[in-house]
């Protein structure tokens, strides 16, 4: 059976990872059979910090010398199990139906994010001819939309940060890091290297794409939907379910259009409240969900890197943390970072005009000087001040209206520096932020909440304590991140469909069945599965 080796140092010396296992082993590259690069990353916490290393390792001589290994009792070192095997997987098959699937039954797929387009990938694998309906632009064209919007402030409600050809993790720093390791990930993972991310991703403990690198991916996820003939259509919004005998058989678009198809898989997202009362129209059923709501933080890079790694970072990538405050009961809310995006910026995500909404970008090679997170709080929806599933979206939305109105108007977003909220005054002046629509300097209890600010106050304090400077002079607090999930849940049957409308199969994170961008996908990809399991049982 062969070894899981953990922790072996990557310096920089031109090393391949046979001699480089071998030196950690003390054993001479020839005893070395094979080796496999299962994850890589930076250990922040060593002085210096280091790069380091997971290997799967197959010895030469078989079994005995993995014994001698192990009897060496070394830390790190085991045996590379059935569960590991299972864990760093690559692949979940796909079982080709294409001669079988029935021409009368073609599946519907809305919304061209994650969720959906891994969804319609995974049928078309299966052989499946979907239909994808997006109702904002190809990334190409988006691409100028959401650049009007960042530097000039016109917003076109149907292609910007988080409409269009992606989804909301177009433009984004492009995260792709779960706690998650098997072959359903591994499928994920393998299609992005297949159409343009760097290879590392499948190894890279916290790999991210980049702007940049998703745009490029994109344009040939859409040639590969189409090869397998899968048809994709922008500026295609549904705006109403057709529902018959009590089931989904199809959508009505934008300017009249009806469609036929089924299942109907809704993969639009958290940002579109429209569609979220056209599935309640429908008979959907759906309950409200907590979410939660802050503010995004800005710091100098360099802040964070000397915080970090005790020093310049150097050949190192831009530092990042991930942070959690949990104040006793009664105190205040609890509270984590979210989203942090080295060497990224802060920009405006709004599909709505007359609202501000922030949230965090970057490019992939993460060269920008500043560092952002969102700070945000535990909202419950006994604070939605309603029992009906959008009482959440509304309570988002009129955030959301405040934040507009106190930024001055052209998306300007609110801004305070960390020392003023915690001294609870005003700022008058702010330094200069990555937010390229501009901050304009004010009190953020004029629009957030009371308990959202006290859960702020208490975790910045408290961030302090783990990164001296998160809560000094130089970090900003721009307002307000209200996105970050979903305030509902589509409630939905062991088969996927939903419980109120069968036929509709509501995935993703609009439908709060996934957080981020490889949830989402993966959501997707198990709408696909359950849809391809039906047709294949005939
Ligand atoms: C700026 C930004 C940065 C982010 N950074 C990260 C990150 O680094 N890592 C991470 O994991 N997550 C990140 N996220 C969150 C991530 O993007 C989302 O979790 C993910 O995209 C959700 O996927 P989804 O497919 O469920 O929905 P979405 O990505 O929101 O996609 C929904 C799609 O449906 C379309 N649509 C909506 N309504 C209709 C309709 N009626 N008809 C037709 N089409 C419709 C929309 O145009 C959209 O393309 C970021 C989000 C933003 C906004």
């Amino acid at each position: 059976m062969p070894l899981l080796v953990s922790n072996v140092p990557w310096t920089d010396e031109p090393l391949d990872d046979a001699r480089r296992v071998a030196v950690h082993l003390g054993l001479s590259p020839p005893e070395i059979l094979s080796v496999q690069l299962l994850k890589r990353s930076v250990d922040g916490r060593r002085r210096p910090p280091l790069w380091l290393a997971n290997y799967r390792v197959e010895l030469r001589d078989g079994e005995p010398a993995e014994q001698r290994l192990l009897q060496q009792g070394r830390h790190g070192l085991r045996l590379f199990t059935a569960r590991d095997a299972q864990r760093f997987a690559s692949s979940v098959p796909v079982p080709d139906l294409r001669s079988t699937w029935p021409a009368s039954q073609r599946p519907i797929v809305i919304g061209a994010g994650p969720a959906g387009l891994f969804a319609a990938l995974r049928l078309g694998e299966a052989g499946a001819p979907a239909l994808l309906l997006e109702r904002g632009e190809p990334v190409e064209r988006r691409h100028y939309d959401v650049r009007a919007f960042w530097r000039h402030g016109q917003l076109d409600p149907e292609s910007n940060a988080v409409f269009g050809e992606g989804g909301a993790g177009a433009f984004s720093d492009g995260k792709i890091y779960t706690r998650r390791r098997d072959g359903e990930l591994g499928w994920v993972f393998r299609r992005l290297v297949d159409h343009g991310a760097d290879p590392r991703v499948m190894e890279e403990g916290w790999a991210h794409l980049g702007t940049d690198r998703i745009r490029e991916i994109l344009p040939r996820l859409r040639a590969r939907l189409a090869e397998l003939g899968v048809e994709v259509r922008f500026r295609a919004r549904v705006d109403r379910f057709v529902v018959e005998h009590g089931r989904c058989v199809g959508v009505e678009l934008a300017g009249g259009e009806l469609l036929r198809g089924a299942p109907v898989i809704v993969a639009t997202g958290h940002s579109a409240r429209d569609t979220w009362q056209a599935m309640l129209d429908a008979g959907a059923s759906a309950e409200q969900r907590p979410i939660h709501i802050g503010a995004r933080v800005e710091h100098p890079q360099r802040l964070v890197d000397q915080a970090r790694y005790g020093a310049e970072r150097g050949a190192l990538p831009p530092a990042s943390y991930r942070f959690t405050s949990v104040p006793p009961a009664g105190r205040a809310r609890p509270a984590h970072t979210f989203c942090m995006c080295p060497g990224g910026t802060i920009v405006a995500a709004s599909n709505h005009a007359g609202r501000v909404v922030v949230n965090g970008m970057s490019y992939s090679n993460r060269r920008a000087a500043f560092a952002n997170s969102a700070v945000v709080v535990e909202v419950l929806p006994s604070d939605y001040g309603a029992a009906d599933p959008l009482a959440g979206a509304r309570f988002q939305d009129h955030i959301e209206r405040l934040a507009f109105d106190s930024g001055g108007g052209g998306f300007r977003a609110p801004g305070q520096l960390v020392e003023d909220l915690l001294a609870g005054r005003p700022s008058q002046g702010l330094p200069k932020v990555s937010y390229t629509l501009g901050a304009q300097p004010t009190d953020l209890r004029e629009i957030l909440p009371g308990p959202i600010i006290e859960g702020m106050r208490e975790a910045l304090r408290h961030f302090e304590r783990q990164l001296p400077g998160f809560a000094g002079p130089e970090a900003v607090l721009i307002a307000p991140e209200t996105r970050t999930s979903a305030p509902v849940r589509f409630t939905r049957g062991p088969d996927l469909h939903s419980l109120g409308l069968p036929g509709l199969m509501p995935v993703g994170e609009g439908a709060g069945f996934a957080g981020g961008i490889v949830s989402a996908a993966l959501d997707g990809m198990k709408a696909a599965d359950a849809v391809i399991a039906t047709v294949g049982a005939g």
